[in-house]
């Protein structure tokens, strides 16, 4: 903050929030605030009626507000602050809460916040990556459970319940959203809506899943083939298995992110498919699915000890079939750690 000339940073809702203070805050026409600045211990704005929900927390001091306060104003009166003030504020702020924050500090100048608590974020601690390791194990667990499902002649949408309930027996927390079961055709379209279509015989079958254990992620993807596969399938799992190898091991401190993604790409371009691999390589992970360090084309950020982020290279034929292999991996003073161990070798289902 000092090095940047920031005066406040005001995190809403949102895995930031979190991150600082434990508590997710719930993001409403109520705005929750948290006000870090200067030297003083950080403030809370939340609503009365939140208040309890609010782990207790010696070093940020609650303001709770009545229906009738205008917390805006009440965080004016308890920070005053001097004019200018050059205020960080969450990406994921409300536009209507940051127009009543430039009202009430109408000499400040509003900057994103992001860019600062990137740096945070991206550096897990110890304690965070013993979450991410074992989210990391949970899944594979729940993927070794999978593969001993009937396949053929389920529908993906039961596949993907049936896959969120044995995450949830390994005792990851899942959220509302249906894990990617994307079969035949389907496995073609990285993001597919998991839906209806029966499965069957001769099809691949992408799956990425994952949940959560204190809030940290676990994502991870596997392909794999309802009965016996044809040669050029098991030759485009191999290629993309090469790719997603050959990205995890270029991991290393001081590599730049685009390098890890031009290592993927270039396997798969040798291979004859680059106009068949249509994503980034990875994204940062952890109290968020998405976050960064984003693993693509132009990204020079030089990769650091405890950063964590997937490495996931793809192939897909549009209207035939798609083969990703997913892993999240952590930079070490070495090189890189797989959280995920579940084997890259093609499974055969039924
Ligand atoms: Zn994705
Ligand atoms: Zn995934
Ligand atoms: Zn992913």
């Amino acid at each position: 903050m000092a090095s940047g000339g920031i005066d406040l940073v005001l995190i809403a809702p949102s895995a930031d929030m979190v991150y600082f203070a434990a508590y997710a805050g719930h993001a409403s026409e109520r705005p929750t605030l948290l006000a870090i600045g200067g030297d003083a211990a950080p403030w809370m704005a939340v609503p009365m009626l939140e208040a309890p929900r609010v782990p207790d927390a010696d070093s940020v001091r609650l303001l709770a507000y009545e229906e009738t306060e205008d917390p805006i104003v009440r965080l004016r009166q308890v920070l005053a602050p001097s004019s200018g003030v050059r205020v960080a504020i969450s990406d994921t702020a409300w536009a209507s809460v940051l127009l009543r924050l430039q009202a009430a500090f109408p000499d400040g100048r509003f900057i994103p916040a992001s860019p600062l608590i990137r740096e945070l974020r991206m550096m897990k601690a110890e304690e965070e990556l013993a979450h991410l390791r074992r989210a990391g194990a949970l899944a594979d667990a729940a993927f070794a459970d999978v593969i001993q499902q009937r396949f053929a002649g389920r529908r993906e949408r039961e596949i993907a319940e049936e896959l969120n309930a044995l995450l949830r027996a390994r005792g990851l927390r899942t959220s509302g959203h249906l894990p990617i079961v994307a079969s035949g055709p389907n496995s073609a379209s990285p993001h597919h809506l998991t839906g209806d279509r029966e499965i069957h015989e001769g099809d691949a079958v992408v799956l990425d899943f994952g949940g959560t254990v204190e809030g940290y992620y676990a994502d991870i993807t596997r392909t794999v083939h309802v009965g016996t596969p044809d040669d050029e399938f098991r030759h485009v799992y191999l290629v993309v298995k090469q790719a997603q190898e050959a990205g995890v091991r270029a991991v290393a401190p001081g590599v730049e992110a685009q390098k890890v993604d031009a290592v993927t790409r270039g396997v798969i371009a040798a291979a004859g498919y680059a106009d068949f691999f249509i994503h980034r390589t990875g994204h940062g992970i952890g109290l968020e699915g998405h976050e960064e360090p984003y693993i693509v084309a132009g990204n020079a950020l030089a990769l650091a000890p405890g950063m964590t982020f997937s490495v996931e290279p793809g192939i897909y034929l549009p209207g035939r079939f798609g083969v990703r292999i997913e892993d999240i991996v952590a930079v070490t003073a070495a090189g890189a750690e797989s959280l995920n161990q579940a084997s890259h070798e093609l499974v055969i289902v039924h």
